[in-house]
């Protein structure tokens, strides 16, 4: 990978999330320069601007503007949210044919510019976006992958700590697979600040089990939940972004979960999908293949299939 002057993002979609993306990089002070890239060019610029006026009020020094995919060149980071937020009652998988559409050109630009740095894609259905960019790219899968389950992880996180009425910071807990409609929870491997949560219950027996299928259907409902009522999610997600791209910028190695290609782990191959990632200052470090219960490899073995299932024209190409 290049060795970067400075760290630069170009961010593909200046929608709701890209551009929430865009503002919550410069809150957090993690990027130097921020590049818009839209088909709407109004929309772009219009973002820009209003960014650019947040700029104003921050202690430190962020350059946001409109660009090309020549910028992509000497980008660290390139982060895909080109497409459209998600209608009331549509399933991510019902984005597939016309988020493809968009993909062909957007990667073969982004290759075109030379393209050296780390894409983190957002855009739905995630975890088929990523892979087709990955293979589209020529990158290593370490470099080019989707936030996956890692925002399902965090509305994981948050429905524990409700239960359990310890901060959701202190709770390790993933959801893995596909991101969405068939995710699922890493039960057998909950534990808050290394408690497994079997040991936790024992010690607060007035405390009532969680039942895995209520909390898979509960992880899975919480983002159509929020598209009915606002027509799009945004924040989420940014932070999901932010955790991503500052654990690269700070080598934290850290463990989260991200859809990568999977070459045999888990016994799957030829697609991506959420596997827990060591992510660091090369992107995914490493990939765990840690052990998983009977039922939770078959969830994992059903959420690699319904991919295959309705997406299998684009992993065929
Ligand atoms: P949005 O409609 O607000 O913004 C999408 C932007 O992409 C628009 O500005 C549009 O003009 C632009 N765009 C469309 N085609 C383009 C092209 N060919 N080149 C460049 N830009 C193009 O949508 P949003 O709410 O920001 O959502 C963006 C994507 O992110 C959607 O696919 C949505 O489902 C997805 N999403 C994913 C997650 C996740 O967890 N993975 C969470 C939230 C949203």
């Amino acid at each position: 990978m290049t060795a970067f002057a400075n760290h630069k993002a170009v961010i593909v979609g200046a929608g709701a999330v890209g551009s929430q993306c865009a503002a919550s990089l410069m809150m957090l002070d993690l990027v130097d320069e921020i590049v818009l890239i839209d088909v709407d060019p109004g929309c772009a610029r219009a973002q820009a601007m209003d960014l650019d006026d947040m700029a104003s009020g921050l202690k430190q020094r962020v350059a946001v503007r409109v660009g090309s995919y020549d910028d992509c060149a000497d980008a660290q980071f390139v982060i895909m949210t080109a497409g459209r937020s998600r209608r009331p009652g549509q399933s991510r998988r019902d984005m597939l044919a016309a988020t493809m559409n968009i993909m062909q050109p957007i990667s073969q630009s982004i290759k075109a510019s030379g393209f050296d740095g780390i894409l983190i894609s957002v855009t739905n259905p995630a975890d088929v976006v990523a892979e087709y960019l990955y293979r589209q790219l020529g990158l290593p899968r370490t470099r080019v992958f989707g936030t996956g389950t890692a925002l399902d992880t965090a509305r994981l996180r948050r429905l524990v700590s409700e239960h359990t009425g310890i901060s959701r910071q202190h709770i390790q807990a993933f959801a893995l697979g596909e991101h969405g409609e068939s995710s699922f929870v890493w039960g057998s491997h909950m534990t808050i600040e290394g408690i497994p949560l079997q040991e936790f219950y024992r010690v607060h027996p007035q405390v009532e089990r969680l039942r895995m299928s209520e909390v898979n259907k509960q992880v899975r409902q919480r983002g159509g939940d929020i598209v009915a009522g606002k027509g799009k999610t945004e924040y989420g997600i940014s932070t999901v972004v932010t955790d991503i791209v500052s654990a690269i910028i700070h080598d934290e190695r850290c463990v989260m979960p991200l859809s990568v290609h999977l070459d045999g782990e888990y016994g799957e191959s030829g697609l991506s999908i959420s596997v827990p990632c060591v992510v660091g200052a090369n992107g995914i470090e490493e990939l765990l293949e840690l052990s998983l219960s009977q039922r939770e490899r078959e969830w994992l073995h059903d959420s690699c299939e319904a991919i295959r299932g309705y997406a299998g024209a684009v992993l065929e190409q």
